[in-house]
């Protein structure tokens, strides 16, 4: 009887609170709205000039909506007046703070929260801050998510400014590039890669009414990447080329190294996982590893099949964990080899130079490969040069004669050129890092390619609530 007694006065005390707070916020939409009406431009204003009115003055609305919800939603812990030290249990009384203002996509939010502080411990907390799940930083995870998503697609610079014009906040140079640092700085392979869940999940949706098991492809290629040496640090970013040579350093193009798994049938390519970074040979072997040791490629559910170029460190890295797999070599590659050695021995008879690189595709593509070696040592190369040329593609040819089965590899589904990495390294590496003017930091161009392998891999979301997990200090499996 006692306890709904005490029940029915906490409820009653909420309802009266939720009153007052509706009362004091209808109050603020009347001046609101007067001062809104203040800023029309003239007797019959266009929506246009009514909406701009609005937009205007609506971070203010929105925001001081919020803090009446959290005034209504967090009434106890705002009338808190004592609380134990976390760490010592003495029982401290609130102490009078300045409210503490943060910015979110839907304008300011002033806090008036209590403030704790231990003498002893030399701690002091707000446990509001902590039941709100705030940011340490002034700025918010709303805001920080849609700036580090806009500077993911364009310049820094670009990002700040289209943030603002978008939503009519302002966001700082700093906190933008310290919010896509933290980011993507911990990022690798596996938490950009989607679940091995969600993958099985794509084979099985590829293999449905099949007899076939479906083909997935590891490509991997490079894309090359503009950098900047790391004794032109302290510059700005985004410096012309000009200004990089005047400086006294000299951009190089350096190659990212990546791969992508992607499944293909006839009518369609379903993208598994991408990862690209600026790196040695050997740590896209690491890195592949780790992809298999996580169990996210169902190797018995699919027919893998590996496509690259002739570079030897791709296939030793492919023999050594994907010994299985189905290895092509990419047709484009190939046919450029061949192309070399046509235009340097028919240089001047451009249509011999042609027919005779066609004959050489033909056999290759028909799998004809020594009858195409015989052809090639049957040549009387021309110069020295040709000769040189001539013995490096009968090399290439002898070295890669197991992965030339293109009618083969065809008639089975298999891709035989690399245009699904190609569209890989546009869409992650190119357009991103690519840019007139821009050479970048290895490390930040790292930062930048594993933040658009988890936009590309569609697992940005996971990845910045794995970065507030980390702010907040919470486990996995812990709800936010
Ligand atoms: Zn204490």
């Amino acid at each position: 009887m006692a306890m709904a007694a005490v029940i029915s006065l906490e409820e009653t005390r909420q309802a009266f609170a939720k009153t007052r707070a509706r009362q004091e916020l209808h109050a603020y939409l009347d001046r609101w709205l007067e001062r809104v009406e203040a800023n029309m431009p003239d007797d019959t204003p266009s929506l246009e000039a009514l909406t701009q009115a609005v937009l205007a003055l609506r971070q203010e609305l929105t925001g001081k909506i919020t803090e009446v919800l959290v005034a209504q939603q967090h009434t106890q812990g705002l009338n808190q007046c004592i609380m134990p030290c976390p760490q010592c249990q003495r029982l401290l009384p609130a102490r009078p703070a300045p409210p503490r203002t943060v910015h979110t996509m839907v304008g300011e939010v002033s806090l008036s929260r209590p403030y704790f502080y231990c003498p002893d411990c030399q701690h002091g907390f707000a446990p509001v801050d902590d039941a709100l799940q705030l940011s340490e930083r002034r700025t918010q995870w709303d805001m920080q998510q849609a700036a580090a998503r806009l500077a993911a697609e364009v310049p820094f610079e670009t990002a700040q400014e289209l943030f603002t014009q978008l939503t009519g906040l302002s966001l700082s140079d700093h906190t933008i590039h310290a919010v896509t640092g933290e980011l993507s700085q911990e990022l690798g392979v596996l938490e950009v890669s989607p679940t091995a869940a969600a993958i099985a999940q794509r084979v099985a949706e590829m293999a449905a009414g099949k007899t076939w098991r479906p083909i997935m492809v590891l490509a991997i290629d490079g894309a090359f990447v503009p950098t900047r040496p790391a004794q032109a640090k302290g510059e700005t970013t985004g410096r012309r080329r000009t200004q990089a040579r005047q400086a006294g350093w000299q951009g190089e193009w350096k190659e990212a190294k990546g791969f992508r798994f992607y499944l293909v049938d006839q009518e369609r390519i379903v993208h598994v996982l991408s990862w690209y970074q600026v790196a040695r040979d050997e740590d896209v072997g690491t890195t592949l590893k780790r992809v298999k040791d996580a169990g996210l490629i169902p190797e018995d559910q699919v027919r893998l099949c590996v496509l690259g170029d002739g570079a030897k460190w791709i296939w030793k890295q492919v023999n050594a964990l994907f010994p299985t797999a189905v290895q092509i070599l990419d047709y484009y590659h190939c046919s450029e080899h061949v192309h070399k050695v046509g235009g340097l021995q028919f240089g001047e008879d451009a249509v011999q130079a042609r027919e005779w690189v066609e004959a050489m595709m033909a056999r290759l593509f028909w799998g004809y490969v020594d009858w195409a070696i015989e052809g090639l040592e049957t040549l009387q190369p021309r110069e020295d040069q040709t000769a040189e040329e001539l013995r490096k593609l009968i090399g290439f040819l002898r070295n890669n004669a197991g992965r030339l089965h293109y009618r083969t590899a065809r008639k089975g589904g298999y891709p035989i050129g690399s245009g699904g990495i190609e569209a890989a390294n546009k869409s992650i590496s190119h357009v991103r890092l690519k840019r007139s003017g821009a050479w970048w930091y290895i490390e930040q161009a790292n930062y930048m390619l594993a933040l658009r392998c988890a936009i590309y891999n569609g697992t940005f979301e996971n990845v910045f609530e794995a970065y507030k997990r980390r702010a907040l200090r919470r486990p996995e499996g812990d709800a936010l």
